[in-house]
This record gives structure tokens, C-alpha cells and sequence, in this order.
């Protein structure tokens, strides 16, 4: 395996440090503060990262103006586009690299993170060909005398760019995507859990020619350099993906000047399995489709909608399919389930399975911290389900994003979707049904951004993807995603 960053150095070798990366430069925080980052696996430290703060974002703001304002303003749509498709080579060559950095710095399996390939490299391509689609309209003229109209589209300017832990690499290319294809800059705030991948993402798109500034990368902690940036008066826009608790605060910053934002927040999604679903898919579709990346997904489907007649053999056999599952270090590929991010994850975690079975529910696979062997220093936490769930539950209505599900039963498709859309969120949906009648109307009744039918998760590029309700608004990929990143100038002309 080929590892440049080298994240595992021998003890000798000491711990890496990384730096904040503004106008191009790799650069200390002003404060000459660090932090450290730790594989949630093992408890080894990875990096010493400069700890960005307000003033380091005000610099990185700078630099982004200067360079909107500069040579990036006049690269044309085919430049822009040759820069992003050297980059996607880039990531390719570097995949591996970049695999085992979210695999070591937030615990994801690496089988799962490999299996990203497609999907990260598709956005960066499907984003470069975007580059060239964007453009204005001519208009008709309804009133007296000769006039011509069209519109503009220009890029929005400096984005403020803020992101969760949970997928490092495909998070970071989702703002990356659309301000690179529109002409904006960016300044982006990874989470402070996971800052090391869009570290390496920043280098490598220096490497791809990208002009110094257009994107500074600054890791610090949400309350610092997240707060500053999200309320920051020379930040045209704010893209943000984490909780909905963080979005109400990036909305009241962003009040100052008035800013764009768009929100990628969290979900309680349902899953509805209907009785003449195939098992043999639903078991493993709707169990993957909770505890996939280890429940760290925002559209993860965490509640388990099952109708009466199968609720005790559906229970039973995706409790059997938690309790199979492998739990391990993000590095071994056999490992199906990793370990959660940090401790306050951890704790968060063990809090709701204790908060559902005061409420009365019942743990029929997992319920219990690993400690022993190999993840005695880990986050480790074994696959649940709870299952006599009643959706007015905290375990059904509160996002706990680590590897829990909620079993709930259901009598009809009425009932079904008013459960479905009984909780804040509204980000993701699945159905299980052989009846195409039934699945389509499912996919219509539930109030959410995306429906999954027989399947669960996956999403090509030029799907979008975002929330209904608390879940946030704006989309990201598909092709109006860079709409958010543009403002339409009208231009009148009397001839
Ligand atoms: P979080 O809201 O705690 O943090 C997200 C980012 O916001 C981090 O970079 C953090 O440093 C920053 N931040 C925190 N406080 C801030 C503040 N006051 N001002 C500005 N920035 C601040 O979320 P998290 O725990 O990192 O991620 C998990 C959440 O993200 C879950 O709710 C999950 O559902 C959501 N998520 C949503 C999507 C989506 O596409 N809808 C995708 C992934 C994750």
C-alpha cells in the first residue's frame, strides 16, 4: 500500500503535523495552536493539526476575494473544467491514500470507504462537466419599443464552506464541486474530528493547477473558526452539512450580510417493509441501510416501519443480520461495523439505547460497548435494534446517528406514511414491496428529499440529494446544484 501522508509513522518518526492551507501556502495558525486528531479505532494519534481560529479564517476569507477577484475570474468554463478533471485524475491515482486517511482519522471500514470510488470520483467528473452548462437565457419583450433582454449567470463569490466527520472525502467534493464548475472561491472548515482528508484534497488541487486562494483549507473547532466563518462579512454564501442543531446557529450568523445558505442536515428516516417485501433483500438492504459506516449517515434508514403479519420474523432475522455483523478496526476488510467517532459519540450513543429501554423497548440484537481484545481502546458499539418502538419514542424521533435501529409496526400504508412523516426530518425513505402500486405510492407519500425502493443508499451523481423540513434546504448533485453557487443578473437593452 502506497501512503504519502504517511498517517501511521514508525514511533521514531514522530507525529505528522498538518497545516492550514491559505493563498496556497501551507501555514501555521496564527496562534500557533494545534490539535490533535486520533484513529477512533486504537486511540493512536494520527496528526498534530493547526488549530485554525477567527483571525486565520479572516486571511482565508482575504485570500478568496482576491483570488475571485483575480486570475480565477477570467478562467474560462474549459479551464475551470481541464483543472477539475486533472484533479479527479489526481484523487484516482491517490485513492488509496485517500481511503486510508477516513478509514484512520473517523473510523469508517475501509471495504465501505473503497467502495466510494465510483461515486467520489463520479461527482468530481460529473461537476467538471457541469462547466460548461451554465448559462443565461434571452427573453421576450412585451411592452413598446425595441428591447432586448438575457441574463447572466455569475458566480455567487466567496463560500463559506463548513463540514461534518462522517464522510470526509465525499463531503468535502460535494462544495468543492460546484464552486470549482461556477467560478466561485472557498474557505473550507473541516470537522474537527476528520480535518486530514480535505487537507490532502486541498494539496492535491493545488497540484491540478487550481490558482493560489481559490480554495484555503482552515481545520478548527466549529465554535471558533466554524462560528467566524459562518458569520463572516466578506463570506458571500454558506454551504453547511452537520446537524440541525449547527444549522439553526449558521442561520442566525449568517443574518450580517445577508448570505445564501444552504443546509445539509440530519434525518430520522424511515424504512418501510411491507409484508410482501423479498426477505431475502430486505433483511440485508434495510439492516446495511441503518448500519452502514456504522449508522454514521445522515439519511441512514434508523427507523424500521414493518407491517404486523412479518414484525416479529423481520425483527428476528435483522437482529440475527446485526448480531452476524463484524465488528472491528476501520482497516481490516473483513470489518462490517467500525468504531464511532470520539468518546462524546460513543456516550451519546449508549445514552439513547439506555433512553429506549426506559421507554420500554427491547434489545433484540446488541445493545452493549465493546471493551475486550482488540477494541478495548475504541469506540466500539455493538449493531442494535430495539425493537416495540412506538414512534413517539426520543429512540424514533431524535437523530442518534451511530448503528441503532428502531422496530415499529404498522397496520396499513395510511398508517405508514403518517408514521414516516411524524418526526422533524425529512431527508431520506425506503420502501421494500413487491407491489409496484404499493412502492409508488409509498414514494409519494413520504415527505422527504429521497425515496429508496427495494434498495437503500445509493445515489449517482446526477441525482440530487437534500432534505424536506428540519432535514435543511437546497440540494446538493444533480443538475441544479450549482444554481446555489450562481446569482442571475437580468441586463435590459433598448435597441
Ligand atoms: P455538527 O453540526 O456538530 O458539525 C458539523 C460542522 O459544523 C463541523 O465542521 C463543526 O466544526 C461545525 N460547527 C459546529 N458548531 C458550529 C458553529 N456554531 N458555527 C459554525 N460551524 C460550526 O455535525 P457533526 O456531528 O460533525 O455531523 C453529524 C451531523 O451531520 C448529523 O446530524 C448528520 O445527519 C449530518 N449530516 C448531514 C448530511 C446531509 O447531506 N444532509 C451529510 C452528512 C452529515
Amino acid at each position: 500500500m502506497t501512503m504519502t501522508l504517511s498517517l501511521a509513522p514508525a514511533p521514531s518518526a514522530g507525529v505528522p503535523t498538518r497545516r492550514l492551507i491559505i493563498d496556497g501556502k501551507s501555514v501555521d495558525a496564527l496562534s500557533g495552536r494545534t490539535f490533535e486528531t486520533r484513529n477512533p479505532a486504537t486511540g493512536e494519534l494520527l496528526a498534530s493539526v493547526a488549530e485554525g481560529g477567527a483571525a486565520d479564517v479572516d486571511l482565508a476569507v482575504a485570500a478568496a476575494r482576491r483570488a475571485f477577484e483575480g486570475p480565477w475570474s477570467r478562467f474560462t468554463p474549459f479551464q475551470r473544467q481541464e483543472i477539475l478533471l486533472k484533479f479527479a485524475d489526481l484523487v484516482e491515482a491517490n485513492f488509496e491514500e485517500l481511503t486510508m486517511t477516513d478509514v484512520l482519522d473517523m473510523g469508517a471500514p475501509i471495504t465501505f470507504a473503497r467502495a466510494r470510488k465510483t461515486r467520489a470520483l463520479g461527482l468530481i467528473r460529473f461537476y467538471a462537466g457541469m462547466c460548461t452548462t451554465i448559462h443565461g437565457e434571452t427573453l421576450p419583450n412585451s411592452f413598446p419599443g425595441e428591447v432586448f433582454t438575457y441574463t447572466l449567470k455569475e458566480p455567487v463569490g466567496v463560500v463559506g464552506a463548513i463540514t461534518p466527520w462522517n464522510a470526509p472525502l465525499t463531503s468535502t467534493i460535494w462544495k468543492l464541486g460546484p464552486v470549482l464548475a461556477t467560478g466561485c472561491t472557498m474557505v473550507l472548515k473541516p470537522a474537527e474530528d476528520a480535518p486530514l482528508t480535505a487537507l490532502r484534497l486541498g494539496e492535491l488541487l493545488l497540484e491540478a493547477g487550481l490558482p493560489e486562494g481559490v480554495v484555503n483549507v482552515v481545520p478548527g473547532f466549529g465554535h471558533d473558526a466554524g462560528a467566524a466563518l459562518a458569520a463572516h462579512m466578506g463570506v458571500d454564501k454558506v454551504a453547511f452539512t452537520g446537524s440541525d442543531v449547527t444549522g439553526r446557529k449558521i442561520i442566525e450568523a449568517s443574518k450580517g450580510n445577508i448570505k445564501r445558505v444552504t443546509l445539509e442536515l440530519g434525518g430520522k428516516s424511515p424504512d418501510v417493509i411491507f409484508a410482501d417485501c423479498d426477505m431475502e433483500l430486505a433483511v440485508p438492504g434495510a439492516g446495511m441501510g441503518v448500519f452502514a459506516n456504522t449508522g454514521q449517515i445522515c439519511c441512514a434508514g434508523t427507523r424500521l416501519l414493518i407491517e404486523r403479519p412479518i414484525y416479529e420474523e423481520f425483527v428476528e432475522r435483522v437482529s440475527a443480520y446485526a448480531r452476524s455483523l463484524k465488528v472491528g478496526a476501520g482497516i481490516d476488510p473483513a470489518t462490517q461495523i467500525g468504531p464511532v467517532v470520539n468518546a462524546t459519540q460513543l456516550e451519546r450513543v449508549a445514552g439513547y439505547i439506555d433512553v429506549g429501554l426506559g421507554e420500554g423497548a427491547v434489545a433484540t440484537a446488541g445493545g452493549k460497548r465493546l471493551t475486550e481484545g482488540a477494541l478495548k481502546h475504541g469506540y466500539f458499539i455493538e449493531p442494535t435494534v430495539l425493537s416495540g418502538v412506538n414512534n413517539d419514542m426520543r429512540v424514533a424521533q431524535e437523530e442518534i446517528f451511530g448503528p441503532v435501529a428502531a422496530a415499529i409496526p404498522f397496520d396499513t400504508l395510511e398508517e405508514a406514511a403518517a408514521i414516516s412523516n411524524a418526526t422533524p426530518f425529512g431527508l431520506g425513505g425506503g420502501v421494500w414491496t413487491q407491489n409496484v402500486a404499493t412502492a409508488h405510492r409509498m414514494a409519494k407519500a413520504i415527505r422527504s428529499g429521497t425515496v429508496w425502493v427495494n434498495t437503500y443508499g445509493g445515489l449517482d451523481p446526477a441525482v440530487p440529494f437534500g432534505g424536506y423540513k428540519a432535514s435543511g434546504y437546497g440540494r446538493e448533485s444533480g443538475l441544479h446544484h450549482v444554481d446555489a453557487y450562481l446569482e442571475t443578473k437580468a441586463v435590459v437593452m433598448k435597441l
